[in-house]
């Protein structure tokens, strides 16, 4: 079993240190990791400039690779050949933050597992519902550990075909958690606000900026499962195709 773990905070996240030490119990483990943050960053495929891999050591001592390309692109260059042996899962995190609802393709710890299925391996995208004003270090122990059990299932029961996981864990000690819930994406409400302001030669800038996200906390969805105190697991496609509308909006006069 070769698992391949990567994220979108780069390398040197506590969150991906956690997972890599807890999947090395499930097989052999590749490190490879963007050098930077590439948080909300989406589905990226960097075709116009080359892309740089270098070899690391991660704070466990633990050989690693980093490059200069997006979380897609780490699990593009590994299942095209950078690595010599065969990958049979990706695993993508520990996000700091949870992804969910429309969150999917903002998200580089999702966009790395979309990656995988896009080659036809097995991926799982792990992020923490950290508190949203949580200061100091964060335990990803436990979400570590559900990621370990989930790989685990994935391993022995595979993934249907072009299906990944994205996996949610909530910010609670191991007895809090109360299991594991299949859940469906949620809706997630934006709090983003236009900051617009002059730079020091006077022309216009902007940046987006608002509150964290919140959500709305419907049973049977990523947000409601969090909100309870559930892992949520969401089973995700890459067929964004509307089904319930195809038939209306064919029926249109497109002639
Ligand atoms: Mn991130």
């Amino acid at each position: 079993m070769h698992i391949l773990v990567t994220n979108d905070d780069g390398v040197n996240a506590p969150g991906l240190l956690s997972l890599a030490q807890e999947m090395r119990c499930l097989g052999q483990v590749t490190v490879l990791a963007p050098d930077r943050n590439w948080s909300a960053s989406g589905h990226v495929k960097t075709m116009h400039r080359p892309l740089r891999v270098h070899e690391v050591e991660l704070t466990d001592g633990i050989r690693a690779f980093s490059s200069d390309g997006a979380p897609s692109d780490c699990v593009a260059l590994a299942l095209l050949g950078l690595l010599p042996e065969k990958v049979d899962l990706v695993v993508s995190g520990i996000n700091p933050n949870a992804n969910i609802g429309h969150d999917v393709t903002y998200s580089g710890t999702v966009t790395a597992a979309m990656e995988a299925v896009i080659s036809g391996v097995p991926g799982i995208a792990v992020s923490l519902n950290s508190p949203e004003n949580h200061s100091g270090s964060l335990e990803y122990g436990p979400a570590a550990r559900v990621a370990r059990r989930i790989a685990q299932t994935v391993i022995e029961r595979g993934l249907p075909p072009g299906i990944l996981l994205n996996v949610n864990v909530p910010y609670l000690p191991d007895d809090q958690i109360r299991g594991l819930c299949v859940t469906r994406q949620g809706l997630r409400l934006y709090r983003d606000s236009l900051v617009a302001r002059a730079d020091p030669r006077g022309r216009p800038y902007y940046w987006i900026g608002g509150e964290a996200p919140s959500g709305v906390p419907e049973p049977g969805t990523d947000f409601g499962a969090l909100a309870d105190g559930w892992v949520s697991i969401t089973p995700l496609h890459l067929d964004l195709t509307d089904y319930r509308s195809r038939d209306e909006i064919h029926a249109w006069e497109w002639a």
